[in-house]
């Protein structure tokens, strides 16, 4: 493994708009590359412009601790941060990589975040995170942390093959208990599952009842993208070794998109397939409200819940008004109390969605989300 060190101009990374998967306005990496090298990672993609061998070269932002220091500083802030989990882990490095136990870059961040008061949400698939339980346990005592571990199934065999460098999905099961264990909120990204290899209902099944047996707090689920080059180039690689058969399958549905989905029909499919196992299991699909309704503005909490909604009902193959609407309230500049009488005027709200939002203004619910998350 080559690793370069290089003086980062700039650590946090500040979202368009909420993220509703991670509730989250901010994210980092600390890291660019991964070890891990799991066949189907995205990072490979030439659109990401990680430099060097991916897999074989990790880059490390050695004053990143001194720079985010001076970037989570509120004393130093012209416009006051949103309130939100800021996000530790994705993108195009695993934030506990095997190069963190030296850095440990991703520790002091967290000591940071302490130290500043901020939630944060983490997402790896390294059993590492176990190290850094005392500051975890100390920002969940100030305000809000989720850990959640990622999973392309729960099948060890499998991830041998396709994950080689992260620890076996059992292992990562077993940490997740552990910090569930500490009154830790946790929880399983199935995402991506592999085609037609982790996608049967069979393993998409036992994935989601070992996640419902340690009692995580949410799964949130998601297909596989394959862009053409040195992503769709590896993959295709390993999956030849491993069935050949399966690449005239792979090239039915993946048709060289610009983002490397597959084709809505495929992700259809898989969608309705994991509604109905989650629904079975009464897990929920998206991260639960308590966990975040008392940090959010009033704003970001209207567009999550929209979201959240519209996600829902397109998982269940409905249609849906609620992401435009979600999305014009996310640029909005003024609070959406000041404007009780006229929400009518915002892009995409009709009647129905003004009342979901009156009601989220009122009660910082609302019945038909909350339904909607149970079925
Ligand atoms: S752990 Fe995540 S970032 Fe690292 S190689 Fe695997 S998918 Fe990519």
């Amino acid at each position: 493994m080559t690793i370069r060190e290089i003086e980062a101009k700039s650590i946090l990374r500040k979202y368009k708009k909420i993220d509703s998967w991670f509730i989250s306005h901010y994210g980092m990496n600390l890291y660019r590359g991964c070890a891990h090298n799991c066949t189907y990672c995205d990072g490979k993609s030439e659109g990401y412009y990680v430099v060097g061998d991916f897999g074989k070269e990790v880059t490390v932002k050695i004053n990143a601790i001194e720079i985010l220091n001076r970037e989570l500083d509120p004393k130093r802030k012209r416009i006051p941060f949103k309130r939100s989990l800021i996000m530790l882990g994705g993108g195009v490095g695993d934030t506990y990589q095997p190069v963190e136990k030296k850095y440990k870059l991703t520790k002091r961040a967290l000591q940071l975040m302490y130290e500043y008061n901020f939630p944060v949400h983490i997402l790896t698939k390294s059993t590492l995170v176990k190290r850094d339980i005392d500051i975890i346990k100390k920002i969940n005592k100030q305000s809000v942390v989720i850990v959640s571990f990622s999973f392309s199934s729960v099948d060890d065999k499998i991830s041998t093959i396709f994950e080689p460098g992260v620890p076996a999905p059992s292992e990562r099961l077993r940490t997740l208990a552990f910090f569930k264990d500490e009154g830790i909120a946790c929880g399983m990204f199935l995402l991506p599952v592999i085609p037609f290899i982790t996608d049967t209902l069979e393993l998409m099944e036992k994935s989601i009842s070992k996640a419902k047996d340690i009692n995580l707090d949410f799964i949130i689920f998601g297909g596989m993208t394959l862009k053409e080059g040195k992503q769709k180039d590896y993959f295709f690689n390993v999956l030849n070794k491993y069935n050949s058969k399966l690449i005239k399958k792979y090239q039915d549905i993946y048709k060289g998109k610009k983002w490397g989905e597959a084709t809505d029909k495929y992700y259809g499919l898989i969608n309705s397939r994991f509604n109905k196992i989650a629904t079975k299991y009464k897990m929920p699909k998206r991260i639960p409200l308590a966990l975040y309704k008392d940090i959010l503005s009033e704003n970001d909490l209207v567009t999550v819940i929209l979201e959240h909604i519209d996600y829902l009902l397109k998982l269940k193959g409905k249609r849906s008004p609620y992401g435009y609407a979600a999305f014009s309230i996310s640029q909005l500049k003024q609070p959406l109390t000041t404007m009780k009488e006229e929400l009518q005027k915002i892009k995409g709200v009709g009647k129905t969605t003004e009342n979901i939002i009156s009601e989220i203004l009122e009660t910082g619910t609302s019945a038909y989300y909350e339904k909607l998350m149970m079925l």
